[in-house]
């Protein structure tokens, strides 16, 4: 029986109640092993509400345990060519790939999202994964011969030591592979944190990594639990670096309790992602593009577009909102797993709670329904319509925050500038999206967006794993982004050897 299947449900089975659901366990030192801490949280599918494994809240010890195998795996992985840890690399991808479709399933079952949707996330974390193997070449340091007589200088990279690697609940497949894939190619070992939210999709990829025997025992481990397991990381003096992923706020406290420890930290946090559309925006474009930004995981990505910025005259800016309006009243909203839905439900009913509370809040802040998305929460009490609100304060919650829901909000301006304007008043910087078919305008955007992510008639921006990934302003806090070039940088420390021979 694997990990998973002992820990779920066989499908069909009767809804396990919480105590009756199997508590799954941290993979540490190579072995599957029971959190000490006795805490636990549920985690439920949010299609059907029904039990999944019930998530031990792992504590202080679990951490050092896991970081304690990762510290003794460390010397060996790190003496190990560079060109056999791309070959583990490879040896990683060809099982994601063999597994994509029953990793997709187990995301849409732990997480929410379509299948089609999981099934791209899975394929975006082999890509990472491929960009990784480029390792041997990307590791090649630097040298200038005769800097003085006699003299040479070579610039070496090695590995920081253990990466901790915490995660969010969006993408519990994809995510974890931005960093797994180049912290290990780069010679370091790692711990990872999934969210407590959706961890099954993690536990799955871990057992069939032990399954094929990929990497040594302690070169990877894995820690279940939510605060108190984060807090282990960022204090255990095992760790020497962080990669973390998550909301802004978390990632403010990730990096400053991290930097403080004096570690390296890289914290990709959250977003309020502007779409702007130009009058001569292609309305087949604008259409797909902004239903599929702001309501496709049923808003939870963090390059969602949640403010929907109308450029033109008041006739020009109906114009495009009535494209607008009629694609999202087009889209279905239900369960993941059936290939019919275009909005999955969110990721729990607290959630549902949470962005119905958003909407009530815009309401009273004077924004107007265009398009009102409330319903009674479907089958697992989780679903929510893509709802659509104008005439929002530009001060309000709704223009300004993050609300990680199906909910667009509607702004108006006169011109590009205007837009520009709003967007880069914006404290986040994660993602900004033009509608137009202009390439001129397309420069100018482009030149004058304050954002890392920027997509020119492309609803979503998405990763591209040879290519870095974030935001800029609270979007993230650290220097380096998650993918590519910057990957090896974040992974690695120079060294710079001067030598002179006699
Ligand atoms: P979150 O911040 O609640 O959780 C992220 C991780 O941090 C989890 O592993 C969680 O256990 C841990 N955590 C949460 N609160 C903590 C605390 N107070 N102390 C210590 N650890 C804590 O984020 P989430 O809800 O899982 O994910 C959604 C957020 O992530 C959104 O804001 C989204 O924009 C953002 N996100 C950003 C990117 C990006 O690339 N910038 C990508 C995906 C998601």
């Amino acid at each position: 029986m694997t990990e998973t299947e002992r820990a779920t449900p066989a499908p069909g089975a009767a809804p396990a109640d919480g105590a009756a659901a199997r508590r799954l366990r941290n993979f540490v030192g190579g072995a599957w092993v029971e959190a000490t801490s006795t805490e636990v949280l549920e985690t439920r599918s949010p299609a059907s509400g029904e039990v999944l494994a019930a998530v031990p809240l792992s504590n202080e010890a679990d951490v050092a345990a896991a970081t304690a195998a990762a510290r003794a795996a460390f010397p060996a992985w790190r003496a190990t060519p560079p060109q056999q840890r791309a070959r583990a690399l490879f040896a990683l991808r060809a099982l994601v790939v063999e597994h994509q479709d029953e990793l997709a399933r187990l995301v849409t079952t732990d997480m929410g999202k379509t299948f089609d949707d999981a099934f791209a996330e899975v394929g975006r974390g082999i890509e990472s994964i491929e960009a990784a193997t480029a390792v041997p070449h990307l590791l090649k340091g630097e040298n200038l011969e005769g800097v003085a007589r006699g003299v040479d200088v070579e610039m070496v990279r090695q590995p920081l030591g253990v990466i901790g690697a915490i995660t969010p609940f969006n993408f519990p497949v994809m995510i974890p592979l931005w960093f797994i894939p180049y912290a290990l190619a780069c010679g370091n070992t790692v711990v990872l944190k999934p969210s407590e939210q959706d961890p099954l999709p993690s536990v799955r990829l871990f057992e069939l990594i032990e399954e094929a025997d990929i990497f040594p025992a302690g070169v990877l481990n894995l820690v279940l639990g939510a605060h108190d397991a984060v807090n282990g990381l960022l204090h255990s003096p095992e760790v020497d670096g962080i990669s973390f992923v998550g909301s802004a706020k978390t990632a403010r406290y990730v990096a400053s309790t991290a930097a403080a420890e004096g570690k390296r930290v890289q914290a990709l946090g959250g977003a309020k992602n502007a779409m702007v559309v130009m009058p001569d925006a292609d309305p087949k474009l604008l259409a797909g593009g902004v239903t599929s930004s702001a309501f496709g995981a049923a808003g939870q990505r963090c390059l969602a577009g949640s403010l929907l910025v109308l450029v033109g005259s008041k006739e020009e800016q109906d114009a495009s909102l009535a494209t607008v309006v009629e694609a999202a009243r087009g889209l279905t909203v239900g369960d993941g797993a059936d290939p019919a839905t275009d909005v999955c439900p969110l990721v729990s009913v607290a959630s549902r709670e949470r962005v119905e509370g958003e909407i009530e809040t815009a309401l009273g802040d004077g924004a107007e329904l265009v398009l009102d998305g409330r319903r009674d929460g479907g089958e697992g009490g989780a679903q929510l319509g893509p709802t659509i609100l104008d005439k929002a304060a530009p001060d309000s919650r709704a223009v300004r925050e993050e609300l990680f829901g199906p909910v667009l909000t509607v702004l108006r301006v006169e011109d590009l500038d205007g837009a520009l304007e709003v967007v880069n008043s914006s404290r986040y910087g994660n993602s900004s999206i033009l509608f137009t078919s202009s390439g001129g305008t397309a420069r100018e955007f482009r030149y004058g967006v304050q954002a890392g992510m920027i997509g020119v008639n492309v609803g979503v921006a998405a990763p591209v794993a040879w290519f870095p990934f974030a935001g800029w302003k609270d979007s993230i806090d650290g220097d380096l982004h998650a993918n590519g070039g910057d990957a090896f940088e974040f992974y690695t420390r120079k060294k710079v050897v001067t030598s002179r021979w006699a």
